[in-house]
């Protein structure tokens, strides 16, 4: 049977049969300026193997050096989820051969992670409202990211079909936090929203943290979805299929979506499900078959003899544990609350990545609803063009506190304050300075108005004989050339009083 034509169970019917298990592999790629074990630099996107040495390329006798950043930001990660932190542990070696890793072993944890045993509650939506789920974290633990390799010639990238394959060693020894999930259990029918709701919470934590950028879609945050089925909550585990890399929140839900559906067409079929690798489609929505696990592949792990073993001090610990953010869900809850806003504007907020400029603008004075509006709106749309971030763009929220000000006093209308936004951003200065240099206020001043109200319908005296009329809607029409004359600097309203002013006629 072809993947294509897969037959999927209904999901209802798949709940109604089964009981769903899930197991979450997360990796996060650190923001440290520094590679994992060498002097290297990070930076997203330059020219491929500009960004390598001898310890990360492998090259005989060299020795690597623990970036102690890179250590501290996984005990953090660790202490959030309320994790154990270990007294003592090593790395190890997980031998095995693949172009883009150039030493032949990833340097990983193995049975000895840094941070074990904690958890995290997650909130998700159902049509009887919002619930709270504790998810359960097996370890969190350190390892190098891998290079990349880049196959072309061919129509679709991947290695099949291509003529030849480049491998771009910059990613090799990047930081890496692998985080693991204790067995789902008890999520039911939901299990695809617990999921997608473990992973985005995660991600709010780990950005609270500031230990990495976690963009899903440029690989900063990467997801492996296991899952299994079982006829019923008090059998034992079945066997589960892990999904590779994917890369959206939304894929995290329907990945599992489709594998519940995939598992209980197979077993009701009388089939079983094999233990194997999975790649998810994110144009299809479904998974195919990748490497199977059936047979253990056997990495030959052993301690890391070239790095001393890690004994973080109890003080240290107790150090950064002091320097945890504030539980990213409370915080939410709290200032949703204090705004008088809803999950969903909240969500909106905390999607844009917004939570912490919104919150300095209004501290800067601006209401809430304005601070809201600047940062998701224009300013949104300015990072998404320039493809930044929010907090990256050359404006800070006292600027932006300020330009609702301008509006506010009526000195500016919201056109002329997008383009007072542009000159801030474009380093003409403070929004004050943008307003005097480019000459941006509102005309409040009747003499200019009236001058080119008389102009426009001087210009349109059929529009002017209908407005005499009593058709005020016809008005319109000379605003706009009133707008057009003074370059959007008149104050609308203003103008239109003027009009039936000067005609005589009662609006
Ligand atoms: P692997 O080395 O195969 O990636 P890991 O232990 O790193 O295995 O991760 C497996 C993940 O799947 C963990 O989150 C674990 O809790 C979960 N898991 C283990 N067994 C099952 C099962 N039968 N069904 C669903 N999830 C499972
Ligand atoms: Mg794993
Ligand atoms: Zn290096």
């Amino acid at each position: 049977m072809s993947q294509a034509t897969m037959e999927l169970m209904d999901f209802d019917e798949a709940m109604a049969r089964f009981d769903p298990v899930l197991g979450l592999e997360v990796h996060v790629e650190l923001s440290t300026a520094t590679k994992m074990f060498c002097g290297c630099p990070t930076t997203f996107g330059a020219e491929p193997n500009t960004q390598v040495c001898p310890v990360c390329l492998g090259l005989p006798g060299a020795l690597p050096a623990l970036n102690r950043m890179g250590v501290e930001s996984a005990m953090r990660i660790g202490l959030a989820l309320h994790c154990e932190v270990a007294e003592w542990c090593r790395f190890a070696r997980k031998n095995y051969f693949y172009p883009d890793m150039p030493k032949n072993f990833q340097t990983s944890q193995y049975d000895e992670p840094i941070c074990s045993d904690g958890w995290i509650d997650v909130d998700y939506d159902t049509p009887e409202g919002r619930r709270t789920f504790r998810v359960g974290i097996e370890r969190a633990h350190m390892e190098e990211d891998t290079g990349k390799n880049v196959h072309l010639g061919g129509a679709t990238g991947r290695i099949h079909g291509a003529d030849y394959s480049l491998v771009d060693y910059n990613r090799a020894g990047i930081p890496l936090i692998e985080i693991v999930t204790k067995p789902i259990e008890g999520a039911g029918r939901y299990a695809p929203e617990v999921a997608r709701a473990y992973v985005s919470a995660l991600r709010d934590l780990l950005r609270a943290l500031e230990v990495s950028d976690v963009r899903m879609e440029q690989g900063s945050l990467r997801c492996d979805v296991n899952v299994s089925l079982r006829p019923s909550a008090d059998a034992p585990f079945g066997t589960r299929s892990e999904t590779k890399n994917v890369n959206s929140l939304r894929s995290v839900e329907r990945s599992v979506r489709y594998e519940i559906g995939r598992q209980a067409a197979l077993l009701a079929g009388g089939g079983r499900v094999v233990q194997e690798t999975r790649h998810w489609h994110e144009d299809t929505g479904l998974t195919t078959s990748g490497r199977s696990k059936e047979e253990a592949e056997d990495y030959r792990y052993f301690p890391e003899p070239d790095l001393v073993p890690i004994a973080p001090s109890r003080e240290w610990v107790e150090a950064l544990r002091a320097t945890l953010p504030e539980n990213p869900a409370a915080r939410r809850n709290r200032l949703a609350a204090a705004w008088g806003i809803g999950e969903l504007e909240m969500s909106t907020v905390v999607n844009a990545g917004a939570l912490d400029l919104v919150e300095a603008t209004i501290a800067a004075g601006a209401d809430q609803a304005a601070a809201r509006k600047w940062w998701t709106g224009e300013l949104a749309r300015v990072a998404r063009e320039r493809g930044v971030e929010l907090r990256d763009l050359a404006i800070t929220p006292a600027q932006v506190a300020e330009v609702e000000a301008l509006v506010q006093a009526g000195t500016v209308n919201d056109k002329l304050a997008r383009q007072v936004i542009e000159g801030v951003l474009a380093g003409e200065g403070g929004p004050g300075e943008v307003v005097a240099a480019r000459g941006l206020a509102v005309v409040s001043d009747d003499g200019p108005l009236l001058a080119a109200i008389d102009d426009a319908l001087a210009a349109q005296p059929d529009v002017a004989e209908k407005i005499r009329g009593g058709k005020v809607q016809a008005a319109g029409a000379i605003v706009g050339a009133v707008m057009k004359a003074t370059r959007g600097q008149a104050d609308a309203a203003r103008v239109r009083e003027l009009i039936f002013q000067r005609l005589g006629v009662e609006a």
